[in-house]
């Protein structure tokens, strides 16, 4: 069986990958992948939001990379997407990014918790040994939860992504999930398995198995991601990641053209 798309992967511009598109396009087709799409981390309005990120006058720039990839590496689908970080309040900027180009997707992600934490950065763990754990999770699966209720997102990224550092709560998360699957079928946003938190403390596919089994009850669907941040990990672990969504009863995956979904067999 192929492999399937390799949906979550970024470029130079963040600042905190490196290899240029076509280093990573020509890793899928060696791989054997069809499929790719570029999902790099939005920009935000304002340039010093945080320094992870490409800034807002390099999204031509941007787009033009992967278009000369498209036409560098002709024998591979190539998507042009974003990894856009949802925060309350920035519905309004989303929507303007989203009409700038001829997206394929948006990756909706929630990175950020209230007072402007980070989550996943590594520099800011302390944090997570200042802060009750299933505080933190439940605040993130609250934004999360908004983020597929806009409707602003085909593919929600790495949803259990609080659990990267292994600051994991006791008290049983399984409400919050819900809440966030229903919003997501209610909106018929996906979510993917991303393999790169088996790159991480976690050493798990995010998300866990639970979540996907909730998922799959919703009718929610999937895509894939390497979450690629250098040209060697594009469809890393993807033997192990569809193992485990066929182990979970996923039949299909999700693929995008110009926000339009279309389910393939998997
Ligand atoms: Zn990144
Ligand atoms: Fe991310
Ligand atoms: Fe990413
Ligand atoms: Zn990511």
């Amino acid at each position: 069986m192929p492999l399937p798309a390799d949906y979550h992967t970024h470029t130079p511009l963040c600042r905190h990958a490196v290899g240029e598109p076509v280093a990573y396009a020509a890793r899928a087709a060696a791989l054997g992948l069809s499929e790719i799409g570029f999902s790099d981390h939005s920009p935000m309005r304002h340039n010093d939001f945080d320094d992870w990120r490409m800034r807002s006058g390099q999204l031509d720039e941007y787009v033009e990379k992967i278009r000369q990839t498209q036409r560098d590496v002709p024998g591979l689908t190539i998507r042009m997407a974003l990894e856009v970080d949802y925060l309350p309040g920035q519905e309004e900027w989303i929507r303007e990014l989203a009409a700038r180009h001829p997206w394929d997707y948006f990756i909706g992600s929630v990175h950020y918790v209230s007072g402007g934490w980070d989550i996943d950065n590594p520099a800011k763990l302390s944090c997570w040994r200042e802060r009750d754990a299933f505080e933190v999770w439940a605040e993130y699966f609250d934004w999360l939860t908004q983020a597929a209720a806009s409707g602003l997102f085909e593919i929600i990224g790495h949803a259990d992504l609080p659990k990267k550092f292994g600051f994991r709560p006791t008290r049983d998360c399984t409400p919050l999930f819900e809440r966030f699957l229903s919003a997501a079928a209610s909106t018929h946003t996906t979510i993917e398995l991303n393999t790169a938190g088996l790159r991480k403390d976690c050493r798990e596919i995010y998300p866990s198995r639970p979540l996907l089994e909730l998922a799959r009850d919703r009718g929610v669907a999937i895509t894939f991601g390497s979450d690629a941040h250098r040209p060697e990990e594009v469809g890393m672990n993807f033997a192990e990641a569809v193992a485990l969504a066929r182990s979970v009863g996923f039949t299909q995956t999700a693929r995008f053209e110009r926000r339009q979904r279309q389910l393939v067999t998997l």
